[in-house]
């Protein structure tokens, strides 16, 4: 091959692509991977990764020289770089995009410099200068050279002549910052023992590790899936192969390390998650290439950490929405491209989840590859669920929101010391300000959804572009002063619950709470340890707590959420209200939960207040087939934006026309059914008219396949964006 094609990063331009000569010397030992350097116009040398070979350049124009490796050792593999390939493809976005995320944008810069560290050797017969610096090595011991010049001013030339003179040592071995220090006083212990269940499930699954298709074990919450996945990667580590285990977010990762850590030893586990450091990702990462990691655990980014030699790929609470990056592109989702990575390992992929996503439970039901655990692990009775029915105790509830009975049960619970959950799937204050005398609702001047008052920070805040506005005096519509806030969020919650058990220790969690980072793993650990006695929070309670001493959850309005327009409303609301009454009664007492509700006798909730999976799935799976949605289909989604509603109508049209005669053409409208153009349901955001076309394909490969075809052929002008999201969360 002549020609290597480059990856760069460049101030300004971000990063990309090209084409460099390759040196004869070179030829032998460039491989995929490499860090290397390159002329780039005024800029110099800059540092870039070798990311392909061809014997042709893409255009006209005289490429200039690669001028060295920087390290012979690459960094990613070609194995890995056809992962990113396959990523772009299925998600019809481009490899440099796919690369962009996959690989944290410091690498480019930092591959050649992390790596060196000088050591200390003798001070005998420097000047003084020299001394002073190498007082400082001294005392530091073996350091960083990028460091040790910025964090004791000094320079290059110094460093090397002081190196040529003999004072101290340049090597280039790495120094690893293990992410995993702050465990380290952790005691290893053995594996439990399985009970009899568990035990069976892990035959079961054992016997089914060649198995190409997903594996699913579907278990009730606090069954012991964690044990079984342990078992299963002790199997696996014993035979030579490593393990990548994923959780949904860096709150329950970094849990899961923490058992991973006491039952495998840190020396063997490594985490990754966007609140790791660059550097330390990069030591990660190094790790990894280099096999010294047997067990890596992390969220949804995980996926694509270069992790060699995988015999199992495990996904735990896999119906999880934040596997699936929504914005920006490439929006991948880490269980499809877990699959797709399981498969060019020749692994298994193991599933998890007490509420599987409907369609791994269709396809691992039909390929044989579903397992269940039907009970708690130390065999308690699930918790009790109530129903109130606030068309008959609304009235009489506080301030119409928390029931009598529901009161009733927090007090018994606080009397006996125990801990209570309330659930509200909805953070601020209210749902919407409105004129009590025109019917005006506030809306955000940018997106077409109101704006919700926040009672902490006394302001109205846009969910959508996070634009705040102070609480109008008088309506904009009427110029009466009748605003109000109506509908009840999170801090209405928790103003309600104060004033009602005045001497309880109260907590909310939700989103908003996350201006200060980790704060809510911090009250977390307090309502673990017992220092808070009733926790609010929307869902982000609602999942991974396991707190034995919790014996109340109740879900203020447990019908939220399924009437939004969306075909996966009802699995949303049914997994929520179903992993929420898993919190109750871990412990030795058993626990209740107590569902609030308008609408008692829809049947996700009816099944939620059964929590039965299975006739929830039933009936679900037949509204899909009914309307042809997912697992029948898979949904591709067109998103077209535009400060011009009228632009981005018309280009809507045109592409959802051009679309239409293309597969008339081939005679595949009856399979790559179009729906739309029209307005998202969401009109506007962030001042962009949104309008959608959703795309149900249902010839699987062959009509991705035939769409993402037609997508590339498509060029928007300037004005326009034109958004492609393949398997899309919601259709909002
Ligand atoms: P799940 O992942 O299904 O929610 P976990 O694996 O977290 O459940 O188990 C719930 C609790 O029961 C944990 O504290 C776990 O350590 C404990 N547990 C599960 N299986 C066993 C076992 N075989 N022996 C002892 N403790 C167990
Ligand atoms: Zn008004
Ligand atoms: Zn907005």
């Amino acid at each position: 091959m002549k020609y290597a094609l480059v990856l760069v990063n460049i101030t300004g331009l971000g990063v990309k692509t090209f084409s460099y000569l390759i040196p004869e010397e070179l030829k032998d030992i460039i491989k995929i991977g490499q860090p290397v350097l390159v002329p780039f116009g005024r800029r110099g040398l800059v540092n870039a990764f070798i990311v392909g070979f061809s014997d042709y350049l893409p255009g006209e124009f005289t490429p200039k020289k690669i001028s060295k490796i920087l390290d012979e050792k690459p960094l990613f593999s070609l194995k890995y770089l056809k992962l990113l390939e396959w990523v772009a493809n299925y998600y019809c976005t481009d490899l440099v995009t796919v690369i962009n995320m996959a690989i944290p944008e410091k690498f480019i810069e930092m591959s050649s410099k992390v790596s060196k560290t000088i050591e200390f050797v003798s001070k005998d017969g420097a000047t003084k200068r020299q001394l002073q610096i190498l007082e400082n090595l001294e005392s530091v011991g073996k350091y960083s050279l990028n460091k040790f010049l910025k964090e004791f001013k000094t320079t290059l030339p110094t460093i090397k002549k002081m190196a040529d003179s003999g004072f101290l040592k340049i090597t280039d071995e790495e120094v690893y910052r293990n992410p995993l220090s702050i465990f380290k006083d952790i005691k290893t212990e053995p594996l439990y023992e399985l009970s009899g269940e568990q035990e069976r499930v892990y035959q079961e699954i054992s016997a089914k590790m060649r198995s190409q298709k997903p594996l699913l074990l579907h278990g009730i919450t606090a069954s012991g899936k964690t044990e079984v996945y342990f078992r299963l990667i002790k199997d696996v580590i014993d035979s030579g192969k490593n393990v990548l285990f994923l959780a949904p977010e860096i709150a329950l990762a970094s849990q899961l390390t923490k058992r991973l850590a006491r039952k495998f030893g840190i020396e063997d586990v490594a985490i990754w998650h966007s609140s790791i450091s660059e550097g330390e990702k990069y030591d990660v990462w190094k790790r990894l290439y280099d096999d010294k990691v047997k067990i890596l655990a992390g969220v949804r980014s995980a996926v694509f950490a270069p992790l060699n030699n995988i015999g199992l790929i495990i996904v735990d609470e896999e119906h999880e929405s934040a596997y699936k990056q929504s914005n920006p592109a490439p929006r991948y989702d880490a269980k499809t491209v877990a699959q797709r990575l399981a498969q060019f390992h020749q692994a298994p992929i193991l599933l998890g989840s007490a509420t599987p996503d409907i369609s791994t439970y269709y396809f691992a039901s039909n390929n044989n590859n579903l397992f269940e655990l039907h009970k708690r692990f130390n065999n308690h009775p699930p918790a009790k669920t109530k129903v109130i029915n606030m068309q008959e105790y609304g009235k009489a509830s506080y301030k119409g929101i928390i029931s009598k009975p529901l009161q009733t049960e927090i007090t018994k619970t606080l009397e006996e010391n125990h801990q209570v959950i309330l659930l509200l799937n909805r953070r601020g204050f209210s749902t919407s300000t409105q004129c009590q005398a025109c019917g005006h609702v506030i809306e955000c001047p940018d997106c077409s959804i109101p704006m919700i008052w926040h009672h902490t920070d006394k302001i109205l805040k846009c969910h959508y572009c996070n634009k705040i506005m102070p609480f109008p005096d008088i309506c904009p519509n009427c110029g009466s002063d009748a605003l109000r806030n109506t509908g009840v969020g999170t801090q209405k919650i928790e103003v309600l619950v104060k004033e009602l058990y005045p001497d309880a220790r109260i907590a909310r969690i939700d989103s908003d709470i996350l201006v200060r980072k980790n704060a809510h793993i911090e009250l977390l650990n307090k309502f673990q340890a017992g220092e808070i006695d009733i926790l609010i929070g929307t869902q982000m309670i609602a999942k991974g707590l396991d707190n034995p001493n919790v014996t109340l959850v109740g879900v203020l309005s447990a019908d939220a959420g399924f009437s939004l327009p969306d075909f996966r409303a009802s699995e949303r609301g049914f997994q929520l209200l179903t992993q929420v009454a898993g919190r109750s009664g871990r412990g030795q007492e058993q626990g209740q939960v107590i569902f609030q509700s308008y609408n008692p006798s829809y049947y996700a909730f009816e099944s939620a207040k059964e929590q039965n999976y299975e006739s929830f799935y039933a009936k679900e799976l037949k509204l899909r087939q009914e309307y042809d949605y997912p697992p029948f289909s898979q949904i591709i989604r067109l998103i077209i934006s535009s400060e011009n509603n009228f632009r981005a109508e018309k280009s809507a049209m045109e592409i959802g026309m051009r679309f239409s005669q293309m597969t008339d053409k081939h005679g595949f409208s009856e399979y790559l059914e179009i729906l739309g153009p029209s307005p998202c349901i969401i009109e506007k955001i962030s001042n962009k008219y949104r309008f959608q076309i959703l795309i149900k394909n249902k010839l699987s490969q062959k009509g991705h396949q035939f769409v993402s075809s037609f997508l590339n052929k498509i060029i928007m002008p300037k004005d326009i964006k034109l958004a492609v999201d393949v398997d899309p969360l919601d259709i909002l």
